[in-house]
């Protein structure tokens, strides 16, 4: 019978999935996940997400296992790893579900070209995307910069496909040694960290279809209002789920509309309509970065390479540990530490004060954000961060400069975030929370805060950090 083997990637499901659908059409499947940390550099999965590969690895085992054919993990470099395990399975074809990271597509096409080349049936087809980059381009044929004209392009192509069957039972032959340990070192090693993560998350894709399903019946309907809202939980959180492919977008997108009366949920102000472009904006930035794969170290606006940043450790390791004496700040870093998640609009927030109050280069920031996300994902905050620093795609132009202690109070009004995580100023009044070193002494006291010692004073003064920033940038201007 034909073999195939079936590498998954960032597609931890069985339901939907192209690759095991297609292979399974073939023959025989020999399901295998590869640790790979040597092909994506300073990308390699960071702690958080590790934690969430391995959990939801043992969902997909537990899954595939009930259908016929269980996984193999293996570690080590791709090609040797699918060598040894054809060798050991007899298997003649090979397919996966495609990445889009540079590194991942050249990694891809060698090993498509080596397995070819030894007379493999080798293939690879569309599980993560909606639209795949090259399907969606300007009247001159040119990629999309901006996100509207993009999504627009997006909405006038076919709609995305329905999600494919699941095969009922899976053929698997039996594997010898593939001479490969069984990688042991998936977790991050940090205990206090793993446990938060836990306390947050299940992963696996039963729960992802849990979480969807109960966006779907209890939030979709105010996501338009709600979404902005870091102290109500107003949003989907399948951003992991979607990362590792515990849920496909084609999923997402046929739930959604599927609940909310079909192309209707496309009507304009619906909660469903702006959730799915916030589908879109995901595809926006697998688009970015298939088209621009420098930009995960570069500013698209080369502008931006002559930026004077600054270069000062302990604001940055204040930053990191949720340490800024701005509230909000610090409760989304917290948030993040803990949780291995940030609301958006905090994502937006600290981000602004990293690369404008304090001047310190978008890339610290991508980087600890790749180690403390369980959706970190090379596309998103690589657009993320350049919207940020101003120097992206469609980005917040520089000059508009967060102020931390507004933003807190209009979208977290009652503070019910910053007393979530940040637990010491939890007995301070609403109307200081935001900007404790105005508190009263007395109010302080009551509350038992201590500016200095229990929680720390301001980092920077907001309004100095602002002006410096704008002059750095109208040098950049100038320089131009
Ligand atoms: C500095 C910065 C870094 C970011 N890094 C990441 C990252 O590493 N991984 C990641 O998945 N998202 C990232 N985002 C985007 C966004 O913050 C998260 O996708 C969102 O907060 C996830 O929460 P949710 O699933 O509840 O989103 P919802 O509001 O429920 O949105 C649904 C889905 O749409 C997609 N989406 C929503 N907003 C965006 C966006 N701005 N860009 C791209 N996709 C979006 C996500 O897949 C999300 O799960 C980043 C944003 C910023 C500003």
């Amino acid at each position: 019978m034909p073999t195939t083997i079936v590498w998954f990637r960032q597609d931890l499901r069985v339901d939907d999935n192209p690759a095991l659908a297609e292979a399974a059409a073939r023959g025989a499947v020999v399901p295998v996940y590869i640790l790979d940390d040597a092909t994506p550099g300073e990308w390699a999965i960071g702690g958080a997400g590790r934690w969430w590969l391995q959990e939801s690895l043992g969902a997909l085992d537990r899954r595939l296992t009930e259908a016929g054919a269980p996984l193999t993990v293996l570690g080590g470099p791709p090609r040797a790893a699918l060598e040894a395990l054809a060798a050991a399975t007899g298997a003649d074809g090979l397919v996966w579900n495609r990445c889009y990271e540079p590194f991942a597509i050249a990694r891809d096409r060698a090993i498509k070209a080596a397995f070819k080349a030894r007379g493999f049936e080798v293939w690879s087809t569309n599980g993560t995307l909606l639209f795949e980059p090259w399907t969606i381009a300007t009247k001159n044929g040119d990629p999309y910069k901006v996100y509207t004209p993009f999504s627009k392009a997006c909405l006038k192509s076919p709609r995305p496909r329905a999600p494919r069957d699941t095969p009922s039972t899976l053929n698997a032959p039996k594997i010898g040694s593939t001479g490969f340990e069984i990688s042991r070192q998936l977790v991050a090693d940090d205990a206090a960290r793993v446990g938060g993560l836990r306390q947050h998350w299940r992963p696996g894709a039963e729960f992802a279809h849990e979480t969807l399903a109960n966006f779907i019946e209890d939030k979709v309907a105010d996501y338009g209002e709600s979404r902005d809202r870091p102290d109500y939980a107003g949003t989907s959180t399948l951003s992991p789920r979607l990362h590792w492919g515990e849920l496909s977008p084609h999923q997402v997108w046929q739930a959604v509309t599927a609940a909310c009366g079909g192309e209707a949920a496309l009507d304009p102000g619906r909660g469903s309509e702006i959730f799915l472009k916030e589908l879109i904006w995901r595809e926006f930035g697998y688009h970015i970065l298939y088209h621009f794969p420098e930009l995960p170290g570069e500013p698209l606006n080369e502008r931006f390479r002559a930026f004077p940043w600054a270069d000062d450790a302990a604001k940055r390791e204040a930053w990191r540990r949720g340490r800024t004496g701005y509230p909000i700040v610090d409760a989304g870093m917290r948030q993040l530490r803990q949780s291995g998640w940030m609301h958006n609009r905090v994502r937006m927030i600290v981000g602004s004060f990293l690369v404008k109050d304090l001047l310190e280069h978008w890339r610290h920031g991508a980087m600890w954000f790749w180690d403390n996300l369980v959706d970190a994902d090379l596309a998103s905050n690589t657009l993320g961060w350049q919207w940020v620093g101003g120097c992206g795609p469609d980005a917040a132009p520089y000059f508009r400069i967060f102020n931390p202690v507004k933003q807190g109070e209009k979208f977290d009004p009652e503070g019910a975030y910053v007393r979530r995580w940040v637990p010491e100023l939890a007995e301070l009044p609403t109307r200081h929370l935001h900007a404790p070193w105005t508190a009263p002494a007395t109010t302080l006291a009551t509350a038992g805060v201590r500016l200095g010692a229990s929680y720390p004073r301001p980092l920077v003064d907001h309004g100095e950090a602002r002006r410096r920033a704008l002059d750095a940038f109208a040098r950049i201007k100038q320089a131009a």
